[in-house]
């Protein structure tokens, strides 16, 4: 699939930022166990729907584009995605930092764009995985209650099945591929999801 994992941003005078994908269905509480390792580790998060919604919320014409795809729970263009990424990334710290991108892959088309895109630029260092069964997943969602457009029945059920249609498989030849998938079952507590989480992180950066 032409994404290579295995680069490690060790070297302090690299002119890369080091990334971590954060991958997980939606409720998989990937965007908790993201505040808790800024916490821990201080790297920068950065959540791709956090970064398409305040596209949308700015009123800007690909914004307007953005939302109607958001609003029916399908994936947007990962070029439009890429380029707020990088303009993220610049703004905070570039190769100073580490980044948590949350929500990043989510299908092959992700996959690939980054691979044109943005895999030269930066070091990716892994990608941490957090495995939730669906029906607690929709249950999470439901219960959130965060005000998010998105997070109503009809919605939910197309997001999920996106999820298991499109970033599943992604993952799976991922973790064939380059043995740097860092899997969390995210249906434990929260404490003990991090301790796992923590174990993971520090593999995979080790
Ligand atoms: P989230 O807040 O992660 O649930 O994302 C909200 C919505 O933003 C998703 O349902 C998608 O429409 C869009 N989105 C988020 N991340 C991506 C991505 N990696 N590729 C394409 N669309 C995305």
């Amino acid at each position: 699939m032409g994404i290579c994992g295995g680069q490690k941003n060790t070297d302090a005078n690299s002119d890369k930022p080091g990334v971590i994908f954060v991958v997980g269905g939606p409720g998989a509480g990937k965007g908790t166990a993201c505040a808790q390792l800024v916490k821990k580790y201080g790297f920068m998060h950065l959540s791709t729907g956090d970064l398409l919604r305040a596209e949308v919320a700015s009123g800007s014409e690909k914004g307007k584009e953005l939302q109607v795809i958001m609003s029916e729970g399908g994936l947007v263009k990962t070029e439009d995605l890429l380029l707020l990424v990088e303009a993220a990334m610049r703004k905070n710290g570039w190769a100073k930092s580490k980044f948590l991108l949350d929500g990043f892959p989510r299908n092959k088309e992700n996959v690939v764009t980054y691979g044109e895109k943005l895999m030269d630029k930066t070091n990716l260092l892994g990608i941490l995985y957090f495995e939730l069964d669906q029906e607690t997943m929709r249950a999470r969602l439901l219960g959130r209650n965060e005000g998010r457009a998105d997070d109503n029945e009809e919605t939910i059920k197309k997001r999920l099945a996106t999820y298991e249609n499109e970033t599943v498989p992604v993952v799976t030849e991922m973790d064939t591929q380059n043995k740097n998938v860092w899997r969390v079952n995210s249906g434990q507590t929260m404490e003990k999801t991090f301790e796992d989480t923590v174990v993971q992180v520090d593999k995979m950066l080790g």
